[in-house]
């Protein structure tokens, strides 16, 4: 009944776990929907998800079995969501961007790439329909929004419209006219959200990035307009902070992540155990859910990705994000 599909992707060991912990990993693939993790006890946790992606899968596994179905959504009028959600250096961004935006290597291209060609393959201009697609890029960081577009904007207001939905007052539009421009604008909003950190002096792993894709159908002689918005969400990092490690600003960048984690937690878990009666959405909990408004719950479609480190050094934080995602089911 849940239009939220939920999957585990468990990245290769790194070196440095390697070097530093051994080559044990804590997870066992038992099907495509079955696993088991090993907690810090020796105990074997199992858990079963819409689909769960092991080492040796690859990107565009991911991107056909999570993504495209959203996709083919979007340019119908269908609003949809794609959330990753894990401990820093747990395969987010490497999922959404693939190694690098303009990465050649068609093997290792990440969602974001292949929404792109995929939106495009999707529409079908003709005499009956017109298309255009815009793209904002934005970042939560400290329950305030900056444009990736144009940092002197960094304090974007959400409004809501009834007929354009969720809105982000003055945020930039990219107008997309084909792919490779798409993928150039991509670039250029990863590269100022660098540029932003510097100034701020931040981890890309302490904000949430926000890719928001609209795509509008115009049909020749129908006064209505058709408009689908694929919204990408590359969170933050969900580890705990060491209750003695974090002070000052970092124990207020972890605060609000966490409140932030926890909003989506809650509006996910009220959306899939809403059982027919009206029950209360809490988006208002926090900028993250609220931008998410539109694109999560309703007939829209929303699919999460649990990314994990498959070290036994990294099990506990694995148990933590797997338990997130099963708490979304
Ligand atoms: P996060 O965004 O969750 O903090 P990253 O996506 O930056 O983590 O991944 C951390 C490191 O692991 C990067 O060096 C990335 O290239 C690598 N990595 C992550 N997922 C994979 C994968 N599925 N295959 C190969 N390398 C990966
Ligand atoms: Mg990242």
């Amino acid at each position: 009944m849940s239009n939220i599909t939920v999957c585990a992707r468990f990245r290769p060991l790194s070196s440095k776990e390697r070097r530093d912990h051994g080559d044990s990993v804590c997870i066992r693939c038992i099907d495509t929907e079955t696993f088991v993790l090993k907690d810090e006890k020796e105990e074997d946790i199992m858990f079963s998800f819409d689909r769960v992606f092991c080492e040796k899968s690859d990107q565009a596994e991911v991107y056909e079995f999570l993504v495209l179905p959203i996709v083919r959504d979007a340019v119908n009028g269908i609003n949809g969501t794609i959330i990753t959600y894990g401990q820093t250096g747990a395969g987010k961004t490497y999922s959404i961007e693939g190694p690098g935006i303009l990465e050649c290597d068609e093997q290792k291209k990440g969602i974001l790439p292949r929404v792109v060609d995929g939106i495009f393959e999707h529409i079908k201009p003709d005499k009956m329909a017109k298309y255009s697609i815009k793209l904002s890029m934005v970042e939560i960081y400290m329950e305030k929004i900056r444009d990736l577009f144009d940092l002197s904007k960094d304090n974007i207001q959400i409004k809501e419209s009834k007929i354009q939905g969720i809105l982000l007052s003055g945020a930039t539009e990219m107008s997309i006219i084909d792919p490779a421009q798409a993928l150039q604008s991509l670039s250029a909003g990863i590269a100022n959200r660098a540029v932003g950190e510097t100034q701020m002096n931040m981890a890309s792993s302490r904000s949430h990035c926000i890719y928001i894709f609209t795509v509008q159908q115009e049909l020749t002689g129908d006064k209505r307009m058709k408009t689908g918005k694929l919204v990408l969400v590359d969170l933050a990092g969900s580890e705990k902070v060491e209750k003695t490690g974090a002070e000052g600003r970092a124990l207020e960048e972890a605060k609000m992540i966490n409140k932030s984690l926890s909003a989506l937690g809650n509006v996910i878990n009220a959306l899939t155990c809403g059982s027919g009666r009206a029950n209360h959405i809490p988006y208002r909990d926090s900028k993250l859910t609220r931008i998410l408004q539109d694109a999560l719950g309703g007939n829209s479609r929303t699919a999460l990705l649990c990314c994990c480190s498959p070290s036994v050094f990294n099990a506990s934080e694995s148990l933590s994000t797997l338990r997130f995602g099963a708490r979304a089911k």
